[in-house]
């Protein structure tokens, strides 16, 4: 496949000790030559540090050429590496189109990589993703999605159905021969091993998509009970301002932190109650549609008053401010006389009213980090509710669970007509469950799927 040549910045735009230019495509030896003002035969893959003639200035830059097809798109690949800085990259792209190539859109070396047959579209996400990573846990997952973990496990599937498909086949075009009854159970035996394979991969992939995608958590409450202290004291951050004027948060504040390789994303809302007040109104709606959005809430009270706002969403209840109760004990042990009894009855009338309510709140204190910890622990096993095997792979991309979703359906479908129907139904849904594997690696998918996936990628690579 032949295609114009084209070329972007590889490395981030900006002040940079080094920016990478990237040329692919038939002309860009050439196009090298004329930069460099010099008819060299490039080595394969060797770095020559030559002068470039850009617009009406010299600079020195260091050039190395990989020949088609033993580069990253499988096409002539020339990268200059130039002194970092967005005037002269842009310079050298310019000067470079104006030779011409034209600039890449995004994703396009990468698509190129696909169509030449470099490598498969679950690898091309699979490097977007180890680009996009920001744990040890999805790095570990990004990478063996690129070594071919995934497409191993689903091709042996498409060959198992392969095999199926052709005795099928055979007994369709010799329709004296049917299926005998041992030959009935044992397909229909091997159906339901790649069907429960294939169920498990969609089952763990809960736990992958909480490993790519993190976990939004709602913090929830009334005004003033600490929601803006509880997201810095998680974060170890000042992120949200803690004044101890209520209405405070008005738009919802945003802020992560990692925990066991997952990153959670807490999201500090504007206090949920009646108010009059515009802007502070339109801060609880947006709250509202924050709770909406999240995986888990974390419903905040003091200890004298439950939090009033209801989900259905998981949720813990937190109860704050614990360092005033322990406060008022410890002042209670130390000179009865100052026994806060109002404080001691409301503090065991919550405690009562929980337990009844089996909702086992979380006693913490924001201020103090009292409980903090295990408040970390406990929304972990909130959310991780089956462990994550570092051993196993699990899918992380909702295309590729979309996808072994559509196979097994149906898989499903030719399992439950297998003995009820004609064997060209029962070969269709085969051929349809094969080509939803497929669409993984990409051999079967076509134009628009490629070009969604690689619209997504950025630009230089
Ligand atoms: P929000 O309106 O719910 O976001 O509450 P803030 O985080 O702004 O806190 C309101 C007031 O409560 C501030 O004066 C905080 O310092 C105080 N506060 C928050 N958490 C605690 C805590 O654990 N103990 C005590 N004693 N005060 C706290």
């Amino acid at each position: 496949m032949e295609f114009e040549t084209i070329v972007a910045l590889a490395t981030p735009p900006g002040n940079s000790g080094v920016a990478v230019v990237r040329i692919s495509g038939k002309k860009s030896k050439q196009i090298a030559q004329k930069i460099i003002k010099e008819r060299l035969i490039f080595e394969p893959r060797k770095m020559y540090l030559k002068k470039i003639h850009v617009k009406n200035f010299v600079d020195y830059a260091l050039v190395v050429f990989f020949p088609s097809p033993h580069s990253y798109t499988g096409e002539d690949v020339v990268e200059i590496q130039a002194h970092g800085g967005y005037f002269l990259a842009r310079c050298i792209i310019d000067e470079v189109v104006s030779l011409g190539a034209r600039l890449a859109t995004a994703g396009e070396f990468s698509k190129r990589a696909f169509l030449n047959g470099k490598m498969s579209l679950d690898q091309a996400e699979a490097i977007m993703d180890i680009i996009n990573a920001e744990t040890d846990m999805q790095a570990k997952f990004s990478t063996e999605l690129l070594q071919g973990n995934l497409r191993e496990s689903i091709e042996n599937h498409q060959n198992e159905l392969t095999d199926i498909l052709a005795e099928i086949e055979a007994k369709l075009d010799y329709p004296e021969y049917e299926f005998s009854a041992s030959e009935t159970t044992n397909t229909l035996k091997k159906l339901k091993t790649i069907e429960t394979s294939l169920n498990n991969l969609v089952a763990d992939s809960k736990n992958g998509l909480i490993i790519k995608n993190g976990v939004k958590i709602a913090i929830v409450g009334a005004p003033n009970v600490g929601k803006s202290s509880l997201l810095n004291a998680l974060t170890k951050s000042e992120k949200a301002i803690v004044t101890d004027i209520a209405g405070t948060t008005r738009d919802v504040v945003e802020a992560e932190y990692q925990y066991n390789g997952i990153i959670f994303r807490l999201f500090d809302t504007a206090g949920i109650h009646d108010s009059t007040d515009t802007v502070e109104k339109i801060g609880i709606t947006r709250a509202i549609k924050t709770i909406d959005e999240c995986d888990l809430v974390l419903r905040l009270s003091e200890p004298n008053a439950p939090c009033q706002v209801k989900t259905k969403k998981p949720h813990i209840d937190v109860i704050n401010k614990m360092d005033l109760i322990s406060l008022f004990d410890k002042r209670e042990t130390e000179n009865p006389q100052c026994h806060s009894e109002q404080i001691s009855t409301l503090c065991h009338s919550e405690r009562v009213k929980r337990d009844e309510e089996s909702q086992n709140p979380i006693y913490i204190s924001a201020k103090t980090g009292e409980g903090v910890d295990e408040l970390k622990q406990l929304i972990f096993e909130k959310i991780i509710t089956s462990n994550i095997d570092q051993n196993k792979f699990y899918l992380t991309n909702t295309r590729h669970i979309e996808c072994v979703k559509a196979a097994t359906a149906h898989l499903k479908n030719a399992i439950k007509n297998f003995n009820t129907t004609t064997m060209d139904i029962i070969s269709a849904e085969l051929k349809s469950a094969w080509t939803a594997l497929g669409e993984i690696s990409g051999t079967t998918a076509n134009e628009t799927i490629i070009d969604k996936i690689f619209s997504k990628f950025c630009l230089g690579k």
